[in-house]
């Protein structure tokens, strides 16, 4: 399989994508700030890290993924007061949310997912506040603890910005502001009337947003990981403030490659809550939307580009969808003894191959698509024309599984996940042994194999990944 390829942020160019660690990738993945419901915009830039973390798994890589929750900072804080409920309490409902649209949207799963308000978090940022201390770094005024951004020549590498004319000592307390802003920034923020704060060996008070990705980052994956994601937004002032904070501590660089999705607008206009055109899922799923046009159409636009979302848009990737799934089923009554086709085996593995090429160079999802639609107007019309053998049938639907595994939005509702139906294959495999039914044993390994998943026996049971 050819080398995947993606954009880093850092420097800008298209780079091998390589983990440090042979065959396992670290990554990061700024979630939510929980102070509301994520919006289908937030779940653009989860679907993509979705897609980037199920092409991982497909090209054979294991993945630790950690999506974080901002659960304390400026809004979360403010939106606790106005509710008149603890912090935790409040953002704890938004969090649920989270998981239940990542599971509308058949989001796989993360490794980890830190709370910035965990303690062990918390002890891990003030542990990275004393190092920066440590290593001159920082300076505290009114209680506050700031980030001296003139100690750190490298600052503005991530969206370079130039710092030249920036004024030393000149301060800027807010979690978000803009470029124009930029100045030393708050890692430590003294603790205020009515706001949450803890008491900690850096003195009382609360962290800022920038400080807490660092810590969760470093103390999940290590002191230097493989990709860090999140929307184009976070490039400037978050992810710039997060190479400062963690490279002025460890002296080590902090993240290989850094990756941003491009914003979802709508209908043409930016989202915003005073327009009225700020959706979430529920929203749309009222409409009687189904999740898997949502899922399809936020994945359908290569990340890098804009992606204009519209009622017709969702329209047409329902009808997409079902072109799949009524291909699928009509592959499924085939009944023609035989074979496959040498020309169908070909037709078969030069689409396989179109899709990884799309995928490998920058994820380039409507390409990838577009693959799998020709090889479906290929077989729709070897299935109009009868000519079509079980053979052939199973390749087609193997391709398509295949493609699927990353793509995650065909023959859903009516099928398990990829996971479940390969678990209930492995056990069904072990009864096989267990009674000494070596045949239908080999046959479920073989059915594996013929949808690209290797079984491998351990002594501790039996693993799968995908070839
Ligand atoms: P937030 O909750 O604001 O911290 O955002 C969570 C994630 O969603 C971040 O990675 C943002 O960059 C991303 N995001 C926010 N708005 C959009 C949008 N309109 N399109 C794509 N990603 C977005
Ligand atoms: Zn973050």
């Amino acid at each position: 399989m050819s080398q995947l390829k993606l954009t880093n942020t850092l420097g800008g160019n298209v780079e091998p994508f390589e983990p440090l660690e042979e065959g396992h990738v670290r990554m990061y993945t700024c979630g939510l700030t929980v102070y509301n419901r994520g919006h289908i915009g937030n779940f653009r830039t989860y679907v993509s890290q979705d897609v980037l973390r199920r092409y991982l798994k497909y090209k054979g890589y294991r993945v630790t993924q950690v999506t974080n929750f901002t659960d304390v900072d400026d809004k979360t804080i403010a939106g606790a007061r106005k509710a008149g409920i603890p912090l935790r309490e409040y953002t704890q409902q938004y969090i649920d949310n989270f998981f239940e649209d990542c599971a509308a949207l058949n989001i796989e799963k993360s490794e980890y997912y830190p709370r910035a308000t965990d303690q062990e978090y918390l002890d891990a940022m003030v542990a990275l506040v004393q190092k920066l201390e440590e290593r001159g770094h920082t300076y505290e005024s009114d209680g506050s603890i700031y980030f001296k951004v003139d100690s750190f020549p490298d600052y503005g590498k991530l969206s370079r910005i130039d710092v030249a004319g920036m004024k030393a000592g000149v301060r800027v307390d807010a979690d978000e502001y803009t470029k124009e802003n930029a100045r030393d920034f708050v890692l430590w923020k003294a603790p205020k009337d009515g706001e949450d704060s803890w008491d900690t060996a850096i003195g009382p008070g609360r962290p800022g947003w920038h400080l807490e990705c660092s810590a969760m980052g470093m103390k999940i994956l290590g002191e230097t990981f493989d990709l860090h994601a999140g929307g184009v937004d976070l490039v400037f002032p978050h992810h710039e403030n997060e190479i400062a904070q963690s490279e002025g501590a460890t002296g080590k660089p902090f993240v290989r490659h850094w990756m941003h999705t491009e914003f979802l607008i709508v209908e043409g206009e930016k989202m915003s809550k005073s327009k009225g055109n700020q959706f979430n899922v529920p929203d749309l799923i009222a409409e009687n939307y189904s999740p898997m046009a949502i899922r399809y159409l936020l994945l359908s636009v290569y990340y890098r580009q804009q992606l204009n979302f519209t009622r017709e848009g969702l329209e047409q990737a329902a009808t997409a969808i079902r072109r799949v799934d009524d291909f699928l089923d009509r592959l499924g009554e085939v009944t023609r003894e035989g074979d496959a086709f040498p020309e169908t085996a070909q037709a078969v593995k030069a689409a396989v191959e179109r899709f990884e090429t799309a995928l490998d160079d920058d994820l380039n999802t409507s390409a990838a698509l577009a693959a799998l639609f020709d090889l479906v107007k290929g077989g729709n019309t070897a299935l109009s024309s009868s000519t079509m053998t079980k053979g052939d049938a199973e390749g087609f639907k193997g391709a398509v599984e295949r493609m699927n595994t990353v793509f995650g939005v065909f023959g859903q509702g009516k099928k398990m996940t990829l996971d479940d139906e390969v678990e209930k294959l492995i056990q069904e495999r072990k009864e096989a042994r267990a009674r000494r039914d070596f045949a239908r044993a080999d046959e479920i390994r073989d059915e594996l194999d013929a949808r690209g998943i290797v079984l491998e026996d351990t002594p501790t049971g039996t693993r799968w990944k995908q070839k």
